[in-house]
């Protein structure tokens, strides 16, 4: 079968990075494994030894053929709109590059959300793990910590897979640790601080009264020429107590 490139058809041909994603799942008693984007069903032989296993494949091709190797464990979706398993799940994937990101956030954000292992494209990784003042360091960061710990397990050249992508990839490990001020309205702010990079915080936050943001900032003791890159997930926290 031709490798779609409308749907990030790039099949993990390394061995060795294979055992180590499956190795890093370490699934519990009463979990399932989520796959997203199975393939040709590189780790999903791997998986099925390991426990109780639901794989999400866009592909209808790739779909009904691993449904003849795996049988009904292979469901025909799109991962961005099936619903996430009811019960608790490590989800685990190469994930598609065009979609990677969404998938990611939506992952993340689930309550039944236990561990995610996911290959991205390393600049995706390097903008999940950023810190402060980081060129990386933006609203995908701070998402990502108002969800979730974050690690990357490993890094991988375009000729670890078929056909070969045009960037660098990498395996991150992300564990459960959502804050308690996690919400839509502190997801708005952090979207909103970032809009446009280099303006100062003051001049993003225009969906508040200007007055209102340079009190808030004021009593969250941040500077007001602050820019958002400087912030921690901290601040923003205290700057989202003072807004309110
Ligand atoms: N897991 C396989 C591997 O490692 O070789 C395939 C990885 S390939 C990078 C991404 C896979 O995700 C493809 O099989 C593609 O068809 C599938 N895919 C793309 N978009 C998807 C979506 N929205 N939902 C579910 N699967 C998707």
């Amino acid at each position: 079968m031709i490798p779609k490139k409308k749907w990030g058809q790039n099949f993990l041909r390394n061995r060795g990075a294979v055992d180590k994603i499956v190795n890093a799942i370490e699934p519990q008693p009463g979990e399932v494994i989520l796959e997203i984007g199975p393939g040709e069903g590189v780790l999903t032989e791997k998986l099925v030894e390991l426990g109780e296993v639901t794989a999400i494949e866009i592909d209808p091709h790739l779909a009904a053929r691993l449904r003849q190797k795996f049988g009904d464990i292979i469901v025909n979706a799109d991962a961005l709109e099936v619903p996430l398993p009811s019960r608790p799940f490590r989800a685990v994937g190469n994930l598609p590059y065009n979609v990677g990101t969404p998938i990611l956030r939506r992952v993340i954000a689930d309550p039944n959300f236990r561990r995610a292992v996911f290959m991205l494209q390393k600049e995706v990784a390097d903008r999940l793990v950023a810190k402060p003042r980081d060129e990386q360091y933006g609203f995908l960061t701070l998402y990502r910590e108002l969800f979730a710990s974050a690690r990357i397990l490993m890094k991988l050249d375009p000729g670890s897979f078929h056909p070969a992508p045009k960037v660098r990839s990498a395996v991150v490990v992300l564990d459960p640790d959502r804050k308690p001020f996690a919400s839509d309205a502190f997801i708005d702010l952090i979207s909103a601080a970032f809009r446009m990079r280099r303006k100062k915080l003051v001049n993003n936050l225009t969906t508040y009264p200007r007055e209102d943001v340079l009190t808030a900032l004021e009593r969250a003791n941040i500077d007001e020429g602050t820019r958002a890159e400087e912030l921690s997930l901290d601040d923003f926290a205290r700057l989202f107590n003072s807004l309110r």
